[in-house]
Parts: C-alpha cells; structure tokens; sequence
C-alpha cells in the first residue's frame, strides 16, 4: 500500500493491492487506510480487519488512543481526556466491550441528564472564604436552575429564531422575578451554569438554544471508567497494521483510488479512506484535498462548534479533601467558578482533577504548567486552606494541541440540524468519514465516537464489496460478536 509517486491507475491498482489489480494472481483483499487512532479510527479499523480487509492506520502522534487519553504517570490510571461512560446501559455501544474486559465503572450518578452527572448529595460547594455551602441551598438552587431551564423551552417555543442558552435565561429571568437568586444562592446558581458549560465545553452565551437538550442521552446514569479509558483502546488496537508519527497532510482521490500523503512526502494508496481526524483539525485546514471537498461538506465542517475542555491532574501524598465526588467553588460568575473531581472516592488514589471548560479552559492553557498548577492551588486553598502541596501534576492543552485543535463538538446558535449528518456522510464513495462529530446521535462522547467509526468501516465495506463484487459473507461481526457474551457492568456505588 505504501507506494513512490504513483502516476498511472495502474500503478495506483498495484500500489492499492486491490483485487482487480491482481486478478490474474490470486486476489488481494480490498485495502483500506484509516486516518487517525483514536477510539473511531481503531473501532474503524477493528471492524474491517476483522472483515479481512487490507488495513493501514496512520497516526500522527507517538500513541494511539488520541482524546482517550489515560495517563499512568501517577502510578495509577488518571485520565486526561474522556472518563465517563455516559448512559451505563446495554444499549451503549461500548457495554459489550467493556462487560468482556471486566472494566469496573464508579457510577457518580444515576440520572440520564446532561446536567446532573453527578448527583447531587456528593457535591461540596464553598465560598471563596472557605465556607461550606449549606447542602440544602445547593439542593433548592439545583431545582430552581431546573425550573430555569424549564422556562427557556417556552422562550424557545415562542422564538422561531434561535439564540443562545444565556440569552434565554436572561429573559426567563425578566419574566419571573421569584425564580432570580441573589447573594450566595446566586453563585452556586453560576455554579451550575459552570457545570452546564462543562457538559458542552462551551459558555452558556454560544450554546444554542434549540439544540442544548435535543441529544439522545442513554439511560444508567453516568459511570467513571476506574482503571481509565485506555484498556478499551488497547484490546480493540491488538495486532492492527498501526503506523506512529505519521500526520497526514494530504488526501488525493485518483482513479477510484485513494493517495494519502504523510508529512516527509510517503505515499499511501488503498481503495478507500476512513478519516477520523478531530474536527479541530479538519477546520485549519491541516490536510489538503484533492479535489478539493464539497460544499456541503466544508459548510457541515465550518458551522458545527468546537469547545474547549482541560484537565488539570494533582497527586497528593494524603488524602486532606472532604470524602465526596466533586469539590467546588462557587464565585459571582460561571467562569470564575471552579470544580475538582475527587478520584480518591471512585478509585482509592490521592488524585483531584481540576476541571475547567470554554473561555476558561482556553485562558487556562495559555499559561506555563507551572503557573497553571499555582493557580489551580490557589482556588483549592481558597475553599481547602489546610491544602498540602502536590506532589505530581498533569496538564492538559486539548485546544492548542495540533493533533485535536478543541475537546469536542458543540451546537452553535442560529445552524442548521443536518450539520452532524453532513460530516458523517462519505464523499464519492472513497472517502468515508467518522468520529465523534460525525456521530449524528451522540456526538462529542467516546461511545459517539466508537459508533460512528463501526458505521463508517460498515459502510466502506458494502460498497468496496460491491465495486469488486465479493460476496456479503464477510460482516463487521465485531459488536455482535461481543454482545452475545452477555456478563453484566461491573458498577459500584450504585
Ligand atoms: C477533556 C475531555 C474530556 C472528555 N470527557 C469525556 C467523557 O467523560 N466521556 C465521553 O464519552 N467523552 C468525553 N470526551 C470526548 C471524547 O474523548 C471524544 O468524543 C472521543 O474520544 C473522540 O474520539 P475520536 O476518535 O473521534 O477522535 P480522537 O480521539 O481525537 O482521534 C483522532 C486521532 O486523529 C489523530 N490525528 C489528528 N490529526 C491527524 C493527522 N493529520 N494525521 C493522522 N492522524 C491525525 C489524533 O492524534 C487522534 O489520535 C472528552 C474529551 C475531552 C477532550
């Protein structure tokens, strides 16, 4: 497949390994290259592997995994991209997989809201001055921030245009008087609206109101993976043809071939592509193609929002922190909020990991990992003035990252619905593309993400069976494989 400046179609069939190619020799199996490692990539590849398709998978970083991304500096699992599992139930994609490699999940919570992946009594909120937040204000803002909420869809029935969740409130807030908090009760309402912007990575003032609740949550609840996503993408990578260190920077489509070119100039050449690179990336324009994609394509890509989420890891040599899920700050606004997930509770290691999304996570990585780390102490000394010192950090930078350019995808104000759709469907049948924003029903989750890469591998292998008449036998068996081992979740807490 790996091929010097083909020229011909012949060369490119050759180079391909297709099956007209060698027709006269005993056929090749049609030849596939995957465009990127993570979850959707590898499930992507799995699949036609398993299929007996020719697959090569190009990587542009020295791991795979990609936004999956467990780190075991620690000495324990910590991860810095993805860590829950939302919707903890059969219907998600990745329940067979995760039952078959007896992962444990630590449920945090138990409601299918994208709003509460948490529940509610394992909060600890403080003021600024250290003060607990008593537990039943947090719990009466919680209800109010509901009936908010509740109030906005009216104001979206009422609008034919679209506006942002902010805008909404503001008006909801102009009508009903009663429902406006003040004082504490206001800061742990923006307390919310932090954990709301964390959900979509995004600040409330780019939320579209139309889109915010239209997604498919899966029921169960929302389960944190204990021993960290990775051992999910390391069963499902187990001897595939993967190339590291190899950014692609260019995908011709030729002959009802496909040439992909990496950085250094090397060719590769297959009968399809399946392209899995985040859409950050896909919006700098960091890969050129030829022809160039089409416009309804460019538009999908341009008009789906990217948002911004990092994490901020600290190990502690003792545990000093309250025994609950998550600590937060509450402050007079959403951006100068702050939360810490305590992973000690769900997994037994002195880790809190510091959450910050939007602006905030944009401001956040424009710092050194050094000023960065002070400024997390800081806001933890604020509500925990007894805080030791840290003994090992972990930084993330999802939004300048070249390899992902944003955390993952979110519904700006005022675009069309068919956007997610869009960016799924293949071009000329050669170039097929997956990922989580390409997943038209769960975008922006790693079971989104792991879908849409079987969807695509699915598609890819009809047609080129159908281009070179093999026969159907051949299925991407690997999900219905995995489901008919039926071992139950493994969830504590529950
Ligand atoms: C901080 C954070 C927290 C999250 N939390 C959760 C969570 O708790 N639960 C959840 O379900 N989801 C969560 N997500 C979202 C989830 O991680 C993603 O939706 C999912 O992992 C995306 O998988 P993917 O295969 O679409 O993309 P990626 O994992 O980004 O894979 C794309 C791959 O393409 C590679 N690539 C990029 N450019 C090139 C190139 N030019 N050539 C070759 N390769 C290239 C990248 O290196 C990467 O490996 C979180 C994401 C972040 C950033």
């Amino acid at each position: 497949m790996e091929s010097n400046n083909p020229s011909t179609c012949e060369d490119l069939s050759r180079a391909a390994g297709s099956f007209f190619a060698h027709i006269d020799k005993k056929p090749s199996p049609p030849s596939v290259i995957v465009i990127g490692g993570g979850i959707s990539g590898i499930a992507a590849a799995r699949a036609l592997t398993n299929a007996s398709f020719k697959v090569t998978l190009l990587e542009s970083r020295n791991r795979i995994g990609g936004r999956v991304h467990t780190d075991f500096s620690f000495g324990c699992p910590v991860d810095m991209g993805a860590s829950w599992l939302h919707g903890v139930c059969n219907e998600n994609s990745l329940a067979p997989l995760i039952r078959v490699l007896g992962l444990k999940l630590y449920r945090t919570s138990g409601d299918n809201s994208v709003l509460y992946d948490h529940d509610l009594e394992s909060y600890a909120l403080f003021d600024m001055d250290g003060n607990q937040v008593p537990q039943e204000l947090v719990i009466k803002v919680g209800q109010v921030f509901e009936k908010i909420l509740k109030e906005t869809v009216k104001v979206r029935d009422e609008n034919e245009d679209d506006m942002s969740v902010s805008q909404a409130i503001s008006i909801v807030l102009d009508k009903h008087q009663n429902l406006r908090q003040e004082g504490l009760a206001y800061k742990v309402l923006q307390w919310y609206i932090c954990r709301m912007e964390a959900w979509f990575a995004a600040d409330v003032d780019t939320i579209s109101l139309k889109n915010w609740d239209q997604e498919h949550v899966l029921t169960g609840g929302h389960g944190l993976m204990i021993r960290g996503y990775y051992p999910l993408i390391e069963a499902l990578a187990e001897d595939l043809n993967i190339k590291l260190k190899h950014r692609v920077t260019k995908i011709a489509q030729r002959c009802n071939r496909v040439i992909v070119t990496v950085e250094g100039g090397t060719n590769f050449v297959a009968d399809a592509a399946i392209i899995t690179v985040p859409l950050g990336v896909l919006k700098a324009n960091l890969i050129e193609f030829e022809p160039k994609l089409p416009d309804w394509k460019t538009s999908a890509i341009s008009d789906i929002g990217v948002g911004n989420e990092n994490k901020i890891a600290l190990c502690f040599d003792t545990v000093f922190w309250p025994d609950v899920e998550v600590l937060g700050a509450v402050a007079p606004t959403s951006y100068a909020c702050g939360y810490f997930l305590n992973l000690h509770k769900a997994t037994g290691n002195p880790v809190l990991v510091y959450m910050a999304a939007g602006r905030f996570a944009d401001d956040l990585e424009k710092l050194s990992d050094e000023d960065s780390v002070d400024f997390v102490m800081f806001q933890l000394r604020k509500i925990l003035p007894l805080a030791t010192n840290p003994t090992r950090c972990l930084v993330s930078r999802w939004g300048s990252d070249v390899d992902t350019l944003g955390a993952y995808s979110c519904d700006l104000v005022g675009k069309p619905a068919d956007l997610y759709e869009r960016l799924r469907a293949p071009v000329e049948n050669l170039l097929y593309f997956a990922g989580e924003a390409a997943s038209v029903d769960h975008s922006g989750s790693v079971h989104g993400a792991y879908s849409s890469g079987l969807l695509a591998a699915e598609e890819c292998r009809k047609n080129l069976s159908r281009r070179y008449g093999i026969s159907d036998f051949l299925k991407v068996v690997f999900r219905e494989e995995m489901t008919e081992i039926m071992v139950p979740l493994q969830i504590s807490r529950i």
